[in-house]
């Protein structure tokens, strides 16, 4: 097995913005402390299937447009695979492969039973008419209708998808199949087979991991400062989630630029405008700018919770807060591990941080299996036992490791992955 100096996980020559090989370094690091054996370090961390389609579309001025699609199932051991779908300009295989192994060790870490898979589309949500984004889905859908399913495959809302795009995505599927399958995809609206508190639970799961970091950073969050990067679903629910209970928000951006007001925003109205506009520009409270860098401004915790590559080799050194929770998927480069490590700052890791949405989504898809539904309390009060476990068993492994919490993520999921699938065996 080729990894390099667990001790060390920096290697000068990794492509730094690539993030399926940001997420095969951390992997190298985890799997060398757990003595990985070669056949079995072969077998996770190659994906199971790649799916590329064409997604052929009328636009609205009758003109057609062919948009790229992609489904990845990276594992499958532990159950259905589980992953959400995103619409980006940028999306690329690269991409929807680490985010479903992603969602492989994060199902496994907070012991939901399913494997990893993500979905992409390569296309510009903002620029396109909701007649448009409807027919993007259902033809996506339709392509990959042949891997999906309650037992195979159960997608979930990402970056620019949404409930309504659920609804139509299990529509499609349904009249496919000629009847109803609501477990076929998670993040629903309520009362179609939608949970509740799906649509809040990163962020509830995000607030359970900043309570946890608090108490091992010795900070009173009564006085704490807060950065979120993102105002979206994982962004907006976080921001709001903490001044709900008294902590200031100091800082919020979008894709757009940066809102700052150093006595504390008002989220809720912030959000609301948000809501309206779809952007954060135009608030007139605070000042709004959109060339400043948001993740050096000091702060206590620093929530990044937009999109990957956003704390790099490059930037890391200027970070000036004491806590990284991490709500998007990737948004530290491996190169940046080691810097964040010398500065002290306790990460945790996305992998651990943002897993609420998946608990969540495995709440919803048991109650569509059983048809019997829950209410928002029973939700919110499992979601949080199962956080508060799963960030205690990854605490625990970096003090028998001596290990930051990204590698001691790692190694639970994949500890966890890699056990079953001795336990299983190979087929034939
Ligand atoms: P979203 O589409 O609801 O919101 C994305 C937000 O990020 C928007 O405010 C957008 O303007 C902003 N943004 C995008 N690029 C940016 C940039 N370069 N700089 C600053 N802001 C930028 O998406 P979401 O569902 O909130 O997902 C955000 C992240 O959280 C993604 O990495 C996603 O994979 C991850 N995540 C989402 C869920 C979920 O349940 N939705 C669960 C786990 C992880």
């Amino acid at each position: 097995m080729t990894v390099t100096d667990a001790t060390n996980p920096v290697a000068t020559d990794v492509p730094e913005h690539n993030p399926f090989e940001s997420m095969l370094k951390r992997f190298d690091v985890a799997a060398e402390i757990l003595g990985l054996d070669d056949g079995l370090y072969e077998i996770l961390k190659t994906p199971e299937k790649e799916l590329k389609v064409a997604i052929p579309i009328r636009m609205d001025d009758g003109s057609s447009k062919v948009f790229a699609g992609w489904r990845v199932q990276h594992n499958s051991c532990m159950g259905p695979c589980k992953g959400g779908i995103r619409y980006s300009p940028h999306v690329d295989v690269d991409e929807v492969r680490a985010l479903a192994a992603w969602m492989t060790w994060k199902c496994a870490i907070v012991q939901v039973p399913f494997g990893g898979a993500k979905g992409g589309v390569r296309c510009s949500p903002r620029d396109l008419s909701l007649g448009e984004i409807e027919r993007i889905t259902r033809r996506y859908t339709a392509e990959i209708s042949d891997i999906i399913g309650p037992d195979r495959d159960v997608p979930a809302p990402d970056m620019y998808t949404n409930e309504q795009v659920m609804a139509w995505i299990m529509d499609t599927y349904s009249m496919h199949q000629r009847h109803t399958v609501t477990s076929v995809v998670t993040g629903k609206p309520w009362g179609l087979g939608g949970s509740q508190g799906r649509k809040e639970a990163t962020g509830r799961g995000l607030l359970t991991c900043v309570r946890e970091a608090a108490k091992v950073k010795k900070l009173d969050l009564a006085g704490a400062t807060v950065v979120v990067q993102g105002a979206g679903n994982v962004g907006g629910t976080i921001a709001r989630l903490l001044h709900e209970v008294g902590v200031k928000v100091k800082a919020i951006s979008d894709i757009d630029g940066t809102l700052i007001h150093e006595g504390g925003l008002d989220i809720p109205k912030v959000l609301k405008h948000v809501e309206r506009n779809k952007t954060l520009a135009g608030y007139k409270e605070g000042d709004y700018n959109s060339g400043e860098d948001l993740l050096s401004m000091e702060c206590d915790i620093l929530i990044p919770s937009a999109t990957e590559n956003q704390i790099t080799r490059a930037n890391a050194e200027r970070l000036r807060c004491q806590i990284i929770v991490e709500g998007a998927n990737g948004p530290t480069t491996a190169g940046a591990d080691p810097i964040l490590d010398s500065k002290d700052i306790f990460v945790v890791p996305d992998i651990l941080a943002n897993a609420g949405g998946v608990v969540v989504s495995y709440f919803e898809w048991c109650q569509d299996r059983m048809g019997y539904f829950w209410d928002k309390r029973d939700v919110n009060v499992r979601l949080a036992k199962v956080m508060q476990k799963a960030f205690k068993n990854v605490l625990r492994r970096t003090k028998t490791y001596k290990v930051n919490m990204r590698v001691a993520a790692y190694m639970e999921g994949i500890d966890r992955v890699g056990y079953h699938t001795k336990m299983r065996g190979l087929y034939p």
